[in-house]
């Protein structure tokens, strides 16, 4: 089978998440997936795009330029298990101190009642999470899972 991918484009708007979440569920539903598998996939990339939209542009003044980038790439392990690999890309304020930011239950704006458990969810459903962000200089999520192969499994 040919490797699929995908890519979409969402103004920083949070009612845009669940344009992700439906495009990013269809996408890994052409594989053999489970309902736990897919479950997971949503909620850490949901996750993600909420962070981009809550954070990332956060006190930016212009709205114009503020997206969000979501690309999932679908390929194969050297067992042949399918993996889908999601980045999700922001060109916002960027994160100061990443590993601050990952510790669970820190949160910048306990205000505003966040739990500060996003990048904890992430870690949790994915099987890697690799962090890329600077200061103002926007951030980048690469989160990785396999897709166990069934037996019944193309
Ligand atoms: P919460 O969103 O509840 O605050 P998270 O674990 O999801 O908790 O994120 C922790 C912190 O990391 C956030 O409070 C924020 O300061 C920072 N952060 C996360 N994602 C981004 C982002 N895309 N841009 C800027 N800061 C971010
Ligand atoms: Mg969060």
């Amino acid at each position: 089978m040919e490797k699929n991918s995908m890519k979409i484009e969402i103004k920083s708007l949070l009612e845009n998440v669940a344009v992700v979440r439906v495009a990013i569920s269809s996408f890994v539903s052409s594989l053999n997936v489970t309902i736990d598998e897919l479950m997971d996939i949503k909620t850490a990339v949901s996750e993600a795009v909420t962070n981009s939209i809550e954070h990332g542009y956060v006190g930016k003044n212009s709205m114009e330029d503020s997206f969000v980038v979501v690309k999932a790439d679908i390929s194969k392990d050297e067992l042949d298990n399918n993996v889908v690999v999601v980045k999700i890309e922001d060109k916002g304020i960027g994160i100061d101190d990443i590993e601050l930011a990952m510790t669970p239950a820190y949160t910048s704006k306990p205000e505003l009642e966040h739990a500060g458990m996003g990048f904890t969810i992430m870690e949790t459903f994915m099987d890697e999470i690799i962090i890329d962000s600077k200061k103002d200089n926007g951030t980048t999520i690469l989160l990785t899972k396999k897709i166990k192969k069934k037996k019944s499994n193309s």
